[in-house]
């Protein structure tokens, strides 16, 4: 019985040593410990063993059962070990790997003129305007001298809604809608900043939609002297602080007189280069004097209040300050142009 014992621990250890895994090592401890296991078979027969032999037997049988058990232990602690390090080489992460870059934002250039702009007229004590792009006819023409069959009308070629209702051809319906506001009483002095529509084919210099900023100051006693302060102060902000300005005449139906405003070339200087095309020139916007009827249509007393209105392209400021050669760049969203300007 002893050497049986002694046989059953060696085996039981041999196998314990081979398991190679949890379940496997599972399956001894049931074989050798278990209930029907050989061990409780070896007790079993305990009762034809003498008095002076049973306890001595007992104590081997726990001996050996002890031994088990504790290789048992120590075994399973070894696999257990073993399966998370395992896990643990199969889940490394290579801490060395560089991360992937963030890219960072930056404002579209056609925004940061458009804001140039805007703070630039701001520090001049303006306040920004803004209205519908989807506007009413009255608003976009008739407020502005333009009447229902105004020849002047075909200048602008529109989206129309309805009979009544268009795709605002510029920001100036946001310049009427400001006067009727104010009733009657000065001061008004606005920039309105916005896209607008026109029915042009899209090229390198057209687009079927842009944006605009008009300014208008209504006050009493606005010169046409003011107008040319004021355009020849953005100008030097925008282009460089020796650019000087000249007044051409034109024709706006909603001002009285209107000029064409350019700016010497800020690339030669005004001697003539292929920006200016040689004339040391570059048009920048038009502007006027409110027109009387305007004036008067939008409630205002046309003898006591004066005005002055310009208007511009910023996407033709853009392309003049940056070297843009084709509008349509503005509205492509191609990464690499818009990129250029990260840190213009
Ligand atoms: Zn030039």
């Amino acid at each position: 019985m002893k050497e049986r014992l002694h046989q059953l621990q060696q085996e039981a250890l041999e196998k314990i040593e081979q398991a190679s895994d949890l379940k496997a090592l599972n399956d001894v401890r049931i074989a050798y410990l278990g209930k029907k296991g050989p061990i409780t078979e070896v007790l079993r027969g305990m009762g034809s063993l003498s008095p002076e032999e049973r306890p001595i037997m007992g104590a081997l049988a726990n001996e050996v059962r002890q031994a088990i058990q504790t290789a048992l232990e120590a075994k399973q602690a070894k696999l257990e070990q073993e399966e998370v390090e395992k896990k643990l080489a199969a889940e490394t992460i290579d801490v060395t790997l560089p991360g992937r870059p963030i890219r960072r934002g930056n404002p579209h250039p056609l925004t940061r003129v458009i804001e140039e702009i805007e703070d630039l007229f701001i520090g001049m004590g303006y306040t920004i305007a803004e209205g519908p792009e989807v506007e009413k006819d009255y608003y976009n023409f008739e407020a502005l001298n333009l009447p229902k069959g105004h020849p002047a009308r075909d200048m602008q070629d529109s989206f129309y809604i309805t009979e009544e209702i268009l795709l605002r051809t510029h920001t100036s319906p946001v310049q009427a809608r400001t006067m009727e506001k104010h009733q009657g009483r000065g001061p008004v002095k606005i920039i309105c900043p916005g896209k607008v529509y026109r029915r042009d084919n899209d090229d390198a210099t057209h687009s079927h939609q842009f944006t605009q900023i008009e300014g208008l100051v209504v006050d009493e006693n606005i010169r046409m002297s003011d107008l040319k302060g004021t355009l020849r102060e953005f100008a030097r902000k925008m282009f460089g602080e020796d650019r000087d300005i000249r007044f051409r005449p034109s024709f706006f139906p909603f001002t009285e007189p209107s000029v064409e405003v350019d700016v010497s070339c800020f690339n030669c200087g005004g001697h003539g280069c292929n920006v200016c095309k040689g004339t040391g020139w570059i048009e920048i916007l038009g502007a006027g004097m409110v027109h009387p009827n305007v004036l008067e249509m939008a409630g205002f007393d046309s003898k006591k209040y004066t005005g002055f209105a310009f208007g511009m392209g910023p996407e033709r400021i853009a392309m003049l300050k940056y070297g843009i050669d084709d509008i349509r760049h503005f509205y492509q969203n191609d990464i690499r142009f818009l990129q250029q300007f990260n840190r213009v």
